[in-house]
């Protein structure tokens, strides 16, 4: 063929390299089949040739996005709130394909992986939930803010979930607890040191929370759990009746209760979470931090 750029002479086979944008990142694909024109320099290439490229340029994508686990399949599937048959059927994968990827039965395939990858990237406040490093840099963000006021374990817990969009299933299972534990723990219903140290431990490290501050926040929640044990028995059951209710109402008591505890902060008489207590929750978070889980 001709060159359709100086019409002087016919292409000749050639190699030549490609700088390609992968998600963000410049990638160079060398050794790459081409024609090229011998007297003005222009490149050009088949449609087979730019098959080739395309071929390369998805095989480099693939390798870049690891493979997503059974507990990351499992959570987007949740988070999506849909059922395995009706997943499959949007992805256009038979009835039984999620299912045996979340079950960890066969590794998702490269092409799915990243089809996945890329609804992941898609769907507002799915990446927090699914990806660690997502996760770890709201986390982050939200600490910067929340740790610097005054509020109590319960509160904190509450609203680190509420501004990272996490949900409240992806934080139980990395720290082992089922929801309606959570929820106590939110609303300071339990006093800090009834918390198992192993669950407050993994609480703070999934949260990234260092030992002081996490002190101080347990210390919070001893003042508020002390200040609602002494009211709470008086009007606290009698007035909702519905679940949604009753989750409203105990989540703004102790709002309120937080409020007071904080104007009484200043007070004698302060509660404070035991030595021991404390001693053993730094202990397993250290455990944590080693091994890197
Ligand atoms: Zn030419």
């Amino acid at each position: 063929m001709i060159c359709t750029n100086c019409f002087e002479a016919e292409y000749i086979s050639g190699k030549t390299e490609l700088t390609v944008n992968i998600n963000g990142e410049k990638h160079v694909l060398r050794d790459l089949d081409c024609e090229t024109c011998p007297v003005c320099g222009e490149i050009t290439f088949t449609h087979g040739q730019s098959l080739e490229i395309d071929k390369k340029r998805i095989a480099l994508e693939f390798g870049l996005k690891p493979l997503l686990t059974p507990v990351q399949l499992k959570t987007l599937r949740r988070f999506l709130g849909m059922k395995l048959d009706e997943l499959c059927d949007l992805l256009h994968i038979g009835r039984n394909t999620y299912g045996r990827w979340e079950r960890g039965e066969v590794e998702i395939t490269p092409s799915m992986n990243l089809l996945v990858h890329n609804l992941i990237e898609k769907v507002p406040h799915a990446r927090v939930n699914i990806l660690e490093s997502d996760r770890i840099a709201a986390i982050e963000r939200a600490n910067a803010i929340l740790l610097a006021r005054y509020i109590s374990f319960g509160e904190y817990i509450r609203e680190a979930i509420t501004s990272t969009k996490l949900m409240p299933e992806v934080v139980c299972a990395a720290v082992g607890m089922e929801p309606a534990e959570l929820v106590r723990i939110q609303n300071n219903d339990v006093a800090p040191e009834s918390i198992p140290p192993e669950k407050t431990a993994r609480l703070a490290y999934f949260f990234r929370i260092n030992f002081d501050p996490l002190k101080k926040l347990l210390n919070e929640a001893a003042n508020v759990f002390a200040m609602k044990s002494s009211v709470t028995a008086v009007h606290a059951r009698s007035t909702c009746y519905d679940a949604k209710g009753a989750a409203v109402q105990a989540s703004s008591v102790n709002k309120i209760m937080e409020k007071l505890a904080e104007k009484k902060s200043a007070e004698p008489g302060r509660k404070q979470v035991s030595e021991e207590y404390l001693a053993k929750v730094q202990n397993i978070l250290e455990r944590l931090r080693e091994g890197g889980e």
